[in-house]
């Protein structure tokens, strides 16, 4: 079978590693960090402006799609890419997060999840089958097994039976995937025109007009637990994915825990396969995870941040309210090449912020999704020249948001 997943650089002082991830949609650099796109767009930025601060890749929620616009709408516009007129790779979580943080939970059983959405109270069905059906129909590059994220703190012996869930779903998710690959690849050898409405439209997004098929990756859970991590990661990696998530981190717990989590689990993950840390995280974060062999990050930071008027910096955050920037002619960052940087000063952005101008939100996060982006460019140059290691002891030093812990 085509590999996806090239391994290109191995850093020699750290875990760090660069590669190369091809999708239906495009190559993806490893580190990535991939900007979110909750409700089928990155708040506030364009695609056009996303391909010019070079993302690569970009997430969908599943959830917040399948609840608005609801799946008829986005099968009607071919999928997710047409519909939000993104042609990049897209990865969809699996939209059990969400439904065990935002709808009304009805009923659980080994079967799946029965949910009232938070938007209309509608009720709805989720079970690993059409979790996966769900995600052909958006078309993604990138499927994620549903599974279940335990809250922080938790029991042992609940986050042990829920790690067992989790493989019995990533098990049922990954038999499912192979049916609806095998149904499109019989589909395409007998149909030609590509008709919206047919039935099996669906299930064709599964494999775009490249001909390269959609990847599944797995989810390791385990909570705080070393044992639960070790044994979730040997048992989906038994099941063979293409790609691997750890779950179940930045959930509320200590920065030192979520290092031990992914350093538990880390050992067990096969070399030459892409490996996402879900959910995280500060910019040292997100450092200290490649020198601990992640490749793929995605947060809600550099979006959210940016709503209240907080820019990232080398220096630490920035939080653009302050009075002490009124008068401040320089950018938000020296050296930034963001459209923000390039074009207004401080003093404008806090005003935009103060008077709550939409520009000033849209500034502060085409700045905060250019500087994420950036420090994985950075972080992949760095493991391919052998200074990563320097470069990110510097990096988390003189990184000094207090809310911000670092680590070493
Ligand atoms: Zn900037």
């Amino acid at each position: 079978m085509q590999k996806n997943f090239e391994l290109l650089t191995t850093d020699r002082h750290s875990k760090a590693r660069c590669g190369r991830l091809t999708t239906a949609h495009g190559v993806i650099d490893t580190p990535a960090f991939m900007p979110i796109g909750t409700q089928g767009t990155v708040k506030a930025v364009t695609p056009r402006e996303l391909r010019e601060m070079n993302a690569q890749i970009i997430l969908g929620n599943t959830y917040h799609l399948f609840v608005r616009p609801g799946l008829d709408v986005i099968k009607h516009f071919g999928g997710l890419h047409n519909f939000m007129n993104w042609n990049g790779p897209i990865l969809t979580d699996s939209g059990g997060y969400q439904i065990f943080s935002l709808a009304n939970l009805c009923k659980i059983t080994d079967d799946g999840v029965e949910f009232q959405n938070h938007i209309d109270g509608a009720r709805a069905f989720i079970s690993p089958e059409n979790a996966m059906e769900i995600q052909a129909a958006l078309g993604g590059d990138i499927a994620m097994a549903l599974d279940e994220c335990v809250p922080y703190p938790c029991e042992y012996d609940y986050a042990a039976q829920s790690a067992e869930m989790t493989t019995r779903c990533a098990k049922r998710c990954k038999e499912a995937h192979a049916v609806i690959l095998s149904e499109v690849e019989g589909s395409r050898g007998t149909t030609s025109a590509v008709s919206q409405r047919d039935s099996s439209t669906s299930r064709r997004s599964a494999r775009n007009d490249s001909g390269a098929r959609q990847l599944l990756f797995g989810i390791v859970q385990g909570a705080a637990f070393e044992d639960l991590r070790k044994q979730s990661t040997q048992a989906i990696v038994d099941l063979d994915f293409d790609g691997y998530a750890i779950g179940g981190v930045s959930v509320g717990e200590p920065e030192e825990e979520m290092m031990r989590a992914v350093e538990s689990a880390e050992p067990f993950l096969p070399r030459d396969k892409p490996r996402y840390a879900m959910g995280l995280g500060t910019p040292p974060q997100l450092l200290e995870m490649i020198a601990r062999g992640m490749d793929m990050f995605d947060c809600v930071l550099p979006t959210r941040l940016a709503r209240n008027g907080t820019a990232f910096a080398a220096a630490g955050t920035l939080n653009l309210k302050n009075a002490e920037f009124a008068l401040d002619k320089n950018p938000i960052e020296e050296n930034c090449t963001c459209q923000a940087c390039r074009e207004f000063s401080r003093g404008y952005i806090r005003h935009l912020i103060k008077a709550e101008e939409i520009l000033g939100l849209r500034l502060i996060t085409l700045h905060n999704l250019h500087f994420y982006l950036n420090l994985m460019s950075r972080a992949r140059t760095e493991i391919e020249s052998g200074t990563f290691d320097q470069f990110r002891k510097a990096f988390v030093a003189e990184y000094k948001t207090r809310d911000a812990i670092t680590v070493e």
